[in-house]
């Protein structure tokens, strides 16, 4: 990977760019207990015809921001080991887990010092539970499954963009939301996406634990990998919680990040025509 990926990111408050936001390097898990596989490097095979089981965990890049693109056919480039666990689950499997992240609730709540027996909070655990399982359903779906057959070809060459998709995420630093629109765009190069799909790529890869800049890039990348674009551009605006509601409150702060691949990374023409169309220049 060059750098030329790299998202870039403007806060409309300099004083919020030094803060939890900014990309961290990753330390690799260890694979040594994993299935062992060729290694594989996941930017060069076609995901579409990549067999599940050909994809394990080892295709995750070490870090996001540098190695591989975080593109694989079984969704799991960037979770962990426990999101296979939770894929292959058993309906037991996944009753049990349930009631343990609602123990674990209660243990939190009994710390914050409520008391966990009054009426209000009785189901408490449970709904958090399933409420947090909703909120990181993203790690059950994979690129393949999402784009099913959606994929067009198409002697059209112009810009395609969608706008104002509503994205509802979850920050990894403080497991509060960050929630706002992404604007997606690409020029296609004789093959298209279903327009849905775009929304729906968002989705799988907001419903996870994330930084708004690899959220920005994952669907970038996605859409790169699938489609080979001539350019693909994505900014995403949102507002974090952990920012407006923390500290010196900053109500109204807003964040907005850019991934800009190909002709719209080349052509400042392509990128000014982009902007212009989502209505910022
Ligand atoms: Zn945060």
């Amino acid at each position: 990977m060059s750098d030329s990926t790299t998202p870039h990111k403007t806060n409309t408050r300099k004083d919020e760019i030094n803060g939890s936001h900014s990309p961290k390097s990753v330390v690799p898990i260890k694979r040594s207990k994993l299935v062992p596989t060729s290694s594989s490097s996941s930017s060069g095979a076609s995901f579409l015809t990549r067999d599940l089981t050909d994809t394990p965990l080892q295709t995750r890049a070490a870090s996001p921001l540098i190695l591989n693109p975080p593109i694989d056919s079984d969704g799991l480039s960037w979770p962990s080991q426990g999101a296979r666990q939770r894929i292959e689950q058993t309906p037991e499997e996944a009753k049990a887990r349930e009631l343990r992240i609602a123990d674990a609730v209660k243990v939190i709540l009994e710390e914050l010092g409520e008391d966990t027996s009054r009426e209000g909070l009785l189901e408490t655990p449970e709904r958090y539970a399933r409420a947090m399982l909703y909120f990181t359903k993203g790690y059950e779906d994979n690129i393949r499954d999402v784009i099913k057959r959606a994929v067009f070809e198409e002697d059209h060459d112009e810009m395609v963009i969608v706008r104002d998709i509503e994205i509802y995420s979850l920050c990894e630093h403080h497991l509060v939301p960050f929630f706002g629109k992404a604007h997606i765009a690409y020029i296609p190069n004789k093959r298209v996406l279903g327009l849905s799909k775009l929304a729906r790529l968002a989705e799988m890869y907001a419903r996870r634990f994330q930084v708004q800049e690899r959220l920005t890039k994952q669907i970038a990348m996605a859409l790169s990998e699938i489609l080979k674009p001539r350019g693909v551009a994505v900014v995403i605006e949102a507002a974090h919680m952990c920012m407006v509601s923390r500290g010196v409150q900053k109500t109204g702060s807003s964040t907005t990040t850019s991934c800009m691949l190909g002709c719209f990374r080349d052509q400042q023409k392509t990128r000014e025509e982009f902007l212009t169309l989502l209505g910022r220049k």
